[in-house]
């Protein structure tokens, strides 16, 4: 074993298990520093680390690509605000999305879901095209065509609900139970969206989540990064380990310490991107310029049912088609003032992105649909912008 993994900084109280999210995502891996007594952890840039005379590392690290103070301060937060046994981050989303693929073999068997995050597609397709994986993209609402859709060598079941950017929802417990009964597979949920405030994954049954921390954990668009978590010990995520360590794909201390930062206020974060979104949702809803709103909270969307059940609030995601085609659409996007155009979401500002675009010729998502990433202005101050956005 690499010196420095599973080294606790302090241990955990034993009653912090047992208290809420939000008092979690402040103390949860957090440790006074030893050295001078600092509440908030000092950024730790040494890359190396001393030996004790005998050659052994006593202080548990040795080598920053290997583990570093800001990173196993991250890793243990975030394998509790999941209610996971262990956490490994890495420099970005998609480096976690790389390492999963990359740990399994040639001519394994992936199911996902028909509308993955598009670059998703570009990594088994693309990077690990050679590999000669099979993959099956698969409506995950539809449980027959899932059931129908596992082979022998099915060994993953990759998920992500809400969806990006139909909003689509997929019933957790019943892919996990329907994978346990029929498949070696290992389920993997994207969270992303949901973060750990909003739904538990691990708790309906998937095996790992992960996570773009670059999006709502973080929280202020200035960190990327991503996270995966997991259940139990398998031989995925200890590949994925080593993807981490020896593949390199590790994060800074900076950005660790960035995105632990952002995670102490997220819990309240997301209550208030969720009640703008609804907000959000319900006028546009009614607006004459608008075809069809794209949001769980709302009664007519096709999945309320099973987010009512499976998150505890609906997010700051969503997205809705304007009447017309895509000029129309994006006219509506070019006369937004507060709305920023730009991708990504999770930050406090607004963003409005046509998504078919960034999304290259081969995206499926309608021509006239923007997504919204309702931010942490006033709704009011939001909802006119889009008012007059819409003319
Ligand atoms: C942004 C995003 C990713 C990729 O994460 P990066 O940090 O940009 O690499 C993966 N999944 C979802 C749902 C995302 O929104």
């Amino acid at each position: 074993m690499l010196p420095g993994r599973r080294t606790r900084l302090r241990s955990t109280p034993a009653t912090l298990a047992l208290m809420k999210l939000e008092t979690r995502a402040v103390h949860a891996g957090r440790h006074i520093d030893p050295a001078t007594g600092a509440v908030t952890p000092p950024i730790h840039l040494s890359t190396t680390f001393e030996r004790a005379p005998d050659g052994t590392y006593p202080r548990g690290f040795s080598y920053s690509r290997d583990g570093n103070p800001n990173r196993l301060m991250l890793e243990e937060c975030l394998a509790d605000l999941e209610g996971g046994k262990e956490a490994l981050v890495f420099s970005s989303g998609l480096a976690v999305a790389t390492a999963i693929v990359q740990g399994l073999e040639p001519g394994d068997h992936i199911l996902a879901p028909d509308d993955v995050y598009y670059a998703l597609r570009e990594v088994i397709g693309g990077v690990f095209g050679k590999w000669g994986l099979a993959v099956n993209y698969v409506d995950m609402t539809d449980l027959d065509a899932v059931r129908s859709a596992f082979r022998p060598n099915t060994r993953l079941i990759w998920l992500e609900t809400p969806s990006n950017p139909l909003m689509k929802l997929t019933d957790l417990q019943a892919i996990a139970s329907l994978a346990r009964e029929r498949t070696k597979a290992i389920t993997v949920c994207d969270s992303t969206f949901a973060t750990p405030c909003l739904q538990q994954p691990l708790d309906c049954g998937i095996d790992m989540v992960t996570h773009s921390t670059t999006k709502y954990l973080s929280g202020h668009s200035d960190a990327i990064g991503g996270a995966l978590i997991t259940r139990y010990d398998n031989y995925l995520f200890e590949r994925c380990r080593r993807s981490q360590t020896i593949g390199g794909a590790v994060p800074s201390p900076f950005d660790c310490w960035l995105t632990l930062r952002g995670i102490e206020t997220f819990p309240y974060r997301m209550r208030a991107h969720s009640e703008n979104g609804l907000r959000i949702a319900e006028c546009l809803q009614r607006h004459a310029q608008v075809e069809a709103v794209h949001y769980p909270g709302l009664p007519q969307h096709p999945g309320h049912e099973i987010a009512k059940r499976q998150m505890s609030g609906f997010g700051g995601m969503l997205s809705f088609q304007v009447r017309g085609d895509e000029a129309a659409a994006k006219r509506v996007a070019a006369r937004c003032r507060l709305f920023i155009r730009a991708t990504s979401l999770g930050g406090p500002h607004s963003f409005v992105e046509h998504r078919a675009s960034i999304e290259g010729p081969r995206s499926k998502t309608p021509r006239n649909l923007l997504r919204l990433s309702v931010g942490l202005e006033h709704p009011d101050d939001l909802i006119a912008d889009l008012d007059q956005a819409l003319g």
